[in-house]
């Protein structure tokens, strides 16, 4: 059992004592009326919260594992208080573009994972016919680019594969999520600087890929999902399509609703779509509050640190934030007037629901017990070189943030670090 004054629930935060069965949280009782238990915690006015979902984490194994792994990957989404990632289809070799690469990717996660680990697949020119199998081997959705992906084994969809891959989702009601920038809109960056950079990734084209996905979910009748939406021009065609009942949903980062071109400093800060002006910032914190944007994922995608050149026309872009994901956007949204209901909805509940999770992402009776003891008012400065994710690389390296994980919960099994007891998961089971 373990009980909070302040155990945040999808209906707001409650004084309640979590029983735990089995690793499922079996009853919700009054704090002051906890049911006997043979291990129990009491955190008193420390927040609980439900264990977040990641479904946005480039894990990179097998293959590019110097760059990311199961083990390091897992280890600091524990100690940030993730008790769920999922796992991108791309950087790692092979790429999960078919059945038997989603068997060598859980083959090398297998007794690695501290946290639950599911799995995205990929749709690529010419692996049509693999997208169902993919779904039914129980893959989250499948994931596309419209624009080059960084990596030549995982090329871009066309228009007409993008409509192909729709309809074929739509066939068997899958979900297809997807890289929106236009490529006929992206350019070479003109110089090494981040304004450069900056220039080459303009918001329009962004906003024209978007309508694109919008336009074919439409005509197919297919789920689709916009990764990573970095600007503003987007979220006015997302409200449209949702209020006229087309199947689209899109997430955000923690990068973009926290950094800002202004203050980029290296290229550990480059990722694609890039950090924009601050300016563009506020759209997207007023889109999560209208719910336009579902959620928050971090795309942690990182490299070795070599591939982080100056130039940032030829950095690497990918941005490590797995284990801080919480506490940036914690110390934002408290600045902005938002509570701890709203960060669980839109970093544990809207991802867990994305991803086909029901039993995950919310503090309920017969959800798995995947738990936070969140302390909100501590503070602390990042330190990327006591970071658990494989490479010492992060834009929050020396950030002071408000919000520290105590203890992360596992169904109902503090994690302790040394342990792997992450299962890896298939849509819609446990
Ligand atoms: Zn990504």
């Amino acid at each position: 059992m373990v009980r909070s004054r302040r155990t945040v629930t999808p209906e707001g935060e409650r004084p309640l004592a979590v029983a735990v069965r089995g690793g499922v949280i079996a009853a919700l009782r009054p704090y002051d009326e906890p049911p006997a238990a043979a291990e129990s915690a009491d955190l008193g006015d420390l927040p609980l919260l439900p264990g977040l979902v990641d479904s946005h984490v480039h894990v990179n194994e097998p293959g590019r594992t110097h760059w990311e792994g199961f083990a390091t990957a897992t280890r600091a989404a524990a100690a940030g208080g993730v008790t769920t990632i999922v796992d991108m289809p791309l950087n790692s070799l092979p790429p999960t573009v078919d059945v038997a690469a989603l068997e060598v990717k859980r083959k090398a996660a297998e007794g690695r994972c501290h946290v639950d680990v599911g799995f995205w697949g990929g749709a690529i020119p010419g692996n049509l016919a693999g997208l169902r199998p993919l779904h039914e081997a129980g893959v989250m959705g499948v994931k596309c680019f419209l624009s080059p992906s960084g990596v030549d084994e995982f090329p871009a969809l066309d228009r007409d594969g993008l409509r192909a891959a729709l309809a074929e989702v739509a066939s068997f009601d899958g979900l297809l999520i997807a890289h929106a920038e236009d490529p006929g809109l992206l350019a070479e960056p003109g110089g090494p600087a981040y304004d450069d950079f900056l220039r080459s990734r303009p918001q329009e084209a962004e906003r024209r890929a978007v309508e694109q996905v919008i336009a074919l979910a439409a005509e197919t009748g297919a789920r689709a999902h916009i990764v990573h939406v970095s600007a503003a021009a987007c979220v006015e065609p997302l409200r449209a399509a949702q209020s006229a009942g087309v199947r689209v949903t899109a997430e955000t980062c923690p990068h973009y609703l926290t950094l800002a071109a202004e203050q980029v400093t290296g290229p550990a800060y480059k990722c694609c779509p890039p950090i924009r002006e601050a300016a563009n910032r506020d759209a997207l914190w007023r889109a999560l509050a209208d719910g336009v944007l579902m959620g928050i994922v971090s795309d942690h995608s990182p490299s070795t640190p070599d591939l982080k050149v100056p130039d940032f026309a030829a950095a690497w872009g990918g941005i490590s934030s797995l284990q801080v994901g919480l506490p940036v956007v914690w110390t934002a949204a408290r600045a902005r007037g938002h509570g701890l209901a709203d960060v669980a909805r839109w970093m544990a509940e809207g991802p867990a629901r994305l991803a086909g999770l029901p039993h995950k992402g919310a503090i309920r009776e017969g959800n798995d017990a995947d738990l936070v003891a969140f302390d909100p008012d501590a503070g602390f400065t990042v330190d990327v070189a006591a970071l658990h994710h494989r490479n010492p690389v992060s834009p929050y390296h020396g950030a002071r943030l408000a919000g520290v994980v105590r203890t992360t919960w596992l169904r109902g099994t503090p994690v302790d670090l040394a342990t792997p007891r992450g299962r890896l998961l298939t849509r819609g089971a446990r």
